[in-house]
C-alpha cells in the first residue's frame, strides 16, 4: 500500500480543507488515515465498519481483543453509539472536547470488532482542530488507537508515525507535535455513578473528583496480578517497551549517583530531570543524557517522554536509567507509562 503524507497547520486547518475532505473520503471508503490529536497520533478508520477495525488491528499488529476508542465531533454524538448517562454529560460539560475517554454501554451501531468483543465502547471527543474537522467531514465516529506498532511508544510527531506506519495506511496527516504527548485519561462509569480510572492522563484524579468519586484501578499503579481480570484490556499487554531495558530509580539524585557509581555504566543512557543533568554530567561526562524537563513541570515531561523513548531506542543502549516519577497530578500518567516501559523494573534507593 502506498501512503500519502500531507501537512496541515494545526492552527489553521481550514486552509487544508481539500486534503482533510480527501482524508474523510478515505475513512468513509473503509481506508485508514493517521491524524494528530492533542494526546498522541491516532490510527483512524470508520468506527461503524468491522473491516476498518480489522485493518486497524492488522496495521498495528495489535491483538483483536484490545478494543479501540471511537472519536466523535460533539459530546452529544455519543448517543448514536452508546447509552449515555447524566454523569457522562457532566464529564462532557467539564472536559470535552479534550483528553478524556469515557467507557459506556455500547449500542448496536458499533461492531464487536471495534469493541474488541466487549459490550462497552470507549468514547472520546478530541480537541485538536484537525481531528475535529476530519471526524466532522467523515460523518461517522472514527475508531482510532494510537498510531504506533503494537508494543512501541505512541507517536507524538509525524516522523515517528512515518517510522511505524509508512505503507501500512492510506494517508498520514502531519499536524506537528502533539500538544500533551501521553494518551487520554480513561474512566469507566460505575453503577453507583462513581468513576473507575482505567488509564491516567492529562485530566487528573483531582479534576475528576470534582464531578464524582474516583477509584483508581489497581493496574494503573501496579502490575496486573495473576488471575486479575483487566478492566481495560490494554492493561494486560506490555506497553511502550523500549528495546534497551529501562530501569527506574526510586531515590533523589544523590542516591542515584551513589547507585550508578557502583554499576558498570558503559553503553548506558540516562533520562534526567533538567536540574539533575549537571550532576550526572560531572559524574560521567560521556554518558548520554536526555532532558525530560524540569522536576515540577509534568506537562513538559509528558510532552517529551515518548519522544525520548523512541529517539533513545535508535541508539542501541545497553540500559536506560530514569527517575521514578511521583504519582501526584499529571505525575500519575508519567508513572503509569514509565513503569510499563520499564516492565516494572524499579530499584528502590530510598533509605
Ligand atoms: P489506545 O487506542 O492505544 O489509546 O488504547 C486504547 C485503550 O483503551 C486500550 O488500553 C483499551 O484497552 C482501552 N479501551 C478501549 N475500549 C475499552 C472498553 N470498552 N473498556 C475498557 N477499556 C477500553
Ligand atoms: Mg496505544
Amino acid at each position: 500500500m502506498k501512503t500519502e503524507v500531507v501537512s496541515v497547520d494545526v492552527l489553521s486547518p481550514e486552509k487544508s480543507k481539500d486534503d482533510i475532505i480527501r482524508a474523510a473520503e478515505i475513512i468513509k471508503g473503509g481506508g485508514l488515515v493517521v491524524f494528530p490529536t492533542e494526546t498522541v497520533y491516532g490510527l483512524g478508520g470508520d468506527g461503524t465498519n468491522p473491516d476498518a477495525a480489522r485493518k486497524i488491528y492488522a496495521a498495528k499488529g495489535r491483538p483483536g481483543d484490545n478494543p479501540l476508542i471511537i472519536h466523535i465531533a460533539r459530546p452529544e454524538d455519543a448517543e448514536k453509539y452508546a447509552e449515555t448517562t447524566e454523569i457522562y454529560f457532566k464529564l462532557a460539560k467539564r472536559f470535552m472536547p479534550g483528553p478524556l475517554t469515557v467507557i459506556l454501554k455500547s449500542k448496536g451501531s458499533v461492531p464487536r470488532e471495534t469493541r474488541g468483543g466487549l459490550d462497552t465502547v470507549a468514547v472520546r471527543c478530541p480537541e485538536n482542530k484537525i481531528a475535529r474537522l476530519l471526524i466532522e467531514y467523515s460523518g461517522v465516529a472514527i475508531a482510532a488507537p494510537s498510531a504506533n506498532l503494537s508494543g512501541s511508544p505512541s507517536p507524538t510527531t509525524a516522523r515517528h508515525v512515518i517510522d511505524d506506519m509508512m505503507d501500512r495506511v492510506d494517508m498520514i496527516i502531519d499536524g506537528g507535535e502533539c500538544e500533551f504527548g501521553l494518551e487520554s485519561t480513561i474512566v469507566k462509569i460505575d453503577s453507583d455513578n462513581s468513576l473507575t480510572l482505567l488509564r491516567p492522563g492529562k485530566i487528573t484524579v483531582a479534576e475528576l473528583s470534582e464531578i464524582a468519586d474516583v477509584r483508581i484501578a489497581p493496574a494503573v499503579l501496579d502490575k496486573l496480578q495473576e488471575n486479575e481480570v483487566a478492566l481495560s484490556p490494554g492493561m494486560k499487554y506490555r506497553h511502550y517497551a523500549p528495546k534497551a531495558p529501562l530501569v527506574l530509580l526510586n531515590g533523589d539524585i544523590e542516591e542515584q549517583l551513589r547507585y550508578i557509581r557502583e554499576e558498570d555504566i558503559s553503553g548506558i543512557a540516562y533520562i534526567s530531570y533538567t536540574e539533575d543533568a549537571e550532576f550526572l554530567k560531572k559524574e560521567n561526562p560521556n554518558m548520554p543524557i536526555y532532558d525530560l524537563g524540569s522536576k515540577n513541570d509534568e506537562l513538559t515531561q509528558a510532552h517529551r517522554l515518548f519522544y525520548i523513548l523512541r529517539e533513545a531506542d535508535k541508539c542501541g543502549y545497553k540500559r536506560i536509567y530514569a527517575p521514578l516519577p511521583n504519582t501526584d497530578g499529571v505525575g500519575l500518567a508519567l508513572y503509569n507509562r514509565m513503569i510499563r516501559a520499564a516492565a516494572h523494573t524499579i530499584i528502590n534507593l530510598r533509605r
